[in-house]
């Protein structure tokens, strides 16, 4: 059995709509898992009701083989790191760090050497004297978890706990974050909508949609495959065409014939199809075989400068497509130009499968 083990657990906030829908989830000792979605997806829910400060209408939260239903959140035995973590600014770091062992009314000197410790994890050793508010954000949050680790939890749970950080420091806390949990093995279940946090922290992520786990997996499997049209929209895939398959064995969009990698469904299947932005290259105008398959002619309707590329929007038959690309060829807007999409860039879904469903 999982070392953390939920089995169909659903919360009703309100009659009829699901905050937190039968979801299962099993999580092994020593894993990061990060649970991903849009804002009012469940995620926090789901959290608090392992932590248990929400009571489930149904379905089981196991830890370590135990039942946790009916054992109140102080004796789960879980620590917890939330965004508005409440450090107690006029205290020192020591003080702060030391807070859930003397809750615990542990012997002062293992106190001590218990938060010597988690100084020395999270990089702080020495400022243990300094007060809350003299640190940095950054600092802030490396004491903020050195308390939730200091008592020993069974699991971590964060909630965005980096939310409030600007981007540089946020970047470099991802990957404190995952070196340190990691380092101690920690068992962790990580709230966050910011993908690029999800890919940074976890060993698995699980994307929510509507109170749903909809995909679980390692991040790069996801962002590989997103496995729903949901999934890839949430991950900034934009570029999804109505199609048909034909007798060629490619899909027909309006905005050309497409044959993809994967496998596609009988001929004359309804499908979507979601074409990747990245790594395209540009040529002239074809004069060659029009019919060829995955090629986009269209007319550059904007390009942007995103630093590492540009992002290019690319109209094709009043359809717009979005495409990266870096070096190669100049274009600029109303240039007509023709786009070569590799294979291995477009993913098939059912037609059935619509984005909001
Ligand atoms: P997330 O953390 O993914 O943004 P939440 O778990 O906070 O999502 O919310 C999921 C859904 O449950 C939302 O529709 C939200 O409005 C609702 N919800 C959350 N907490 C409560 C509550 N205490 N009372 C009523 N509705 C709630
Ligand atoms: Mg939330």
């Amino acid at each position: 059995m999982a070392f953390l083990d939920v089995r169909r657990i659903s919360k009703f906030f309100v009659p009829q709509t699901a905050a937190v829908a039968e979801v299962s989830l099993e999580v092994e000792q020593g894993e990061i898992v990060c649970l991903l979605g849009p804002s009012g997806c469940g995620k926090t829910t789901l959290l608090r009701l392992i932590a248990g400060l929400e009571q489930p209408d149904a379905g089981n939260i196991i830890l370590e083989g135990h039942d946790l239903a009916g054992v109140p959140p102080h004796q789960r035995r879980l620590g917890m790191m939330f965004q508005d973590f409440a450090l107690f600014p006029h205290k020192s770091v020591w003080e702060n760090a030391a807070f859930g062992l003397r809750m615990q009314q542990l012997p002062t000197r293992e106190i001590a050497e218990r938060v010597r410790e988690m100084l020395t994890l999270v990089d702080l050793e020495g400022h243990g004297d300094r007060r809350i508010d003299q640190l940095s954000g950054g600092e802030q949050q490396r004491v903020a978890l050195a308390r939730s680790l200091a008592p020993g939890p069974r699991l971590l749970l964060l909630d965005e706990p980096l939310g409030a950080l600007d981007r540089a420091l946020r970047e470099r806390l991802m990957a404190d974050l995952h070196i340190i949990l990691t380092r101690v093995g920690m068992t962790a279940l990580y709230v966050t909508h910011d993908q690029t946090e999800a890919y940074a922290i976890s060993d698995r992520m699980a994307v929510m949609n509507q109170g749903r786990i909809e995909q679980i997996g390692p991040p790069q499997v996801i962002y590989d495959r997103p496995e729903t049209p949901f999934i890839a929209g949430f991950l900034g895939f934009e570029n999804l065409l109505e199609g048909r398959t034909n007798e060629h064995g490619q899909i027909e969009t309006t905005a050309g014939n497409f044959r993809p990698a994967e496998p596609i469904p009988a001929v004359g299947t309804e499908v979507l199809l979601m074409i990747k932005p990245s790594a395209v290259t540009i040529g002239l105008p074809a004069n060659d075989v029009a019919q060829d398959a995955n090629r986009v002619h269209g007319t550059i309707a904007e390009i942007t400068f995103r630093g590492r590329y540009h992002q290019l929007l690319l109209e094709v038959n009043r359809i717009r497509l979005v495409f990266e690309y870096s070096g190669g060829k100049r274009v600029s807007p109303g240039d007509e130009v023709r786009i070569a999409v590799s294979p291995d860039q477009q993913i098939v879904y059912s037609a059935a499968a619509s984005p909001d469903s």
